[in-house]
């Protein structure tokens, strides 16, 4: 076996602050839980928030949400799995940045035989928002008009192949004529790279003055303003993220005034709490991938000793598709 190592933060900080600790001896699962042998670990933008403290965390913190592995130890009390299952794990409280991650037994998701360890962690994450932001929070209906922020990127890129899948009209925002042009691949009837502050203006324009009947916003405190002018009488505004900040209050009579938008901030753990929840994500997401309606692009692998620099082409929009760490 290579040497067994984790990523920790010892405080909150910036790119520089990851650090590699040694594992000397493995994690022990205990009762109700298992060891994971990670093989491939999804790298996410709320791992950026716990690095920063943006979502503080207890410091010293083990890093990472997402990863795809073998099992290889069980616990007592663990019914349903056996060593050498693939499975993929979210949210493990000791992080997912670890050649082994202790995970509960009973929010594992099984890796179906055509989703492979580096597919896995490039999609369960980012694939289960897009279904949460589109089947549970705005519910998007065929011929919807949708405005996805970000839509090169990892959530962005699946949410756009999924609107499209179920027929509505996605009009994507890419920070770069590049991206744009990757944004238009993924399906987008526009992909748009205008500043912020005249995005509105265009989705009007694209709208024939209506405007979205969704806003995707993933990006938070640069697009708030221009998701929120490019609504529909009743449309839904859900802002799931802060890539550049978090945004600010809005006071319940200005979403009236607005034409009765409605506002939501969701986060996925509320929406894959129990079983039945994540079975019905699961089977959604292994849907749009095995009938091809959704294709994963890794756009960038590192090392997972290199998480440092993975967070800074994050973080510096240098990334496109989803990005995974290889232990
Ligand atoms: P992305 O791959 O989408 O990367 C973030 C993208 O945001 C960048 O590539 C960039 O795209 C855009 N962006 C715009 N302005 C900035 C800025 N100032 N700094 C950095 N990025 C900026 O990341 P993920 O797919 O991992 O996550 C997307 C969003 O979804 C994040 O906000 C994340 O927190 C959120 N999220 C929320 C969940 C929830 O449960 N609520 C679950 C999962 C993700 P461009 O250059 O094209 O504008």
């Amino acid at each position: 076996m290579s040497a067994a190592f984790r990523l920790i933060v010892p405080a909150p900080g910036g790119p520089e602050a990851i650090e590699r600790e040694a594992l000397d001896k493995l994690p022990e699962p205990g009762a109700g839980e298992v060891r994971i042998r990670t093989t491939a670990i999804g790298l996410n933008y709320i791992d950026v928030y716990h690095r920063s403290g943006l979502y503080p965390r207890s410091y010293p913190s083990g890093l990472g949400s997402e990863a795809a592995g073998v099992i290889d130890a069980l616990g007592s009390d663990v019914s349903g799995w056996a060593a050498g299952d693939r499975v993929a794990c979210l949210f493990v409280p000791g992080g997912t940045y670890a050649t082994h991650a202790i995970a509960r037994a009973d929010a594992l998701f099984a890796l179906p035989d055509d989703v492979d360890d580096a597919l896995a962690a490039a999609t369960m994450l980012k694939g289960l928002t897009a279904w949460m932001l589109i089947e549970k929070c705005a519910r998007v209906a065929a011929g919807q008009a949708v405005l996805v922020h970000a839509a090169a990127g990892g959530v962005g890129s699946i949410a756009v192949q999924w609107l499209k899948a179920i027929g509505a009209v996605v009009i994507g925002h890419a920070g770069s004529p590049e991206k744009a042009k990757r944004v238009h691949a993924l399906g987008a009837a526009h992909a748009l790279f205008t500043p912020f502050e005249t995005l509105a203006a265009e989705v009007l324009a694209l709208t024939g003055g209506v405007g979205v009947a969704a806003a995707l916003d993933g990006v938070g405190k640069d697009s708030w303003q221009a998701s929120l002018d490019s609504l529909a009488r009743r449309g839904v505004m859900v802002t799931y993220g802060n890539a550049s900040g978090p945004v600010p209050p809005i006071a319940p009579l200005e979403l009236s005034r607005r034409g009765s938008l409605m506002l939501t901030r969701p986060t996925l753990g509320d929406f894959v709490a129990n079983p039945q929840e994540r079975k019905e994500g699961a089977q959604r997401l292994f849907a749009m991938l095995s009938s091809g309606a959704v294709k994963v692009e890794i756009g960038q692998r590192f090392a997972l000793a290199d998480a440092a620099e993975a967070h800074r082409a994050l973080e510096a929009r240098r990334t496109t598709g989803s990005t995974i760490l290889l232990p």
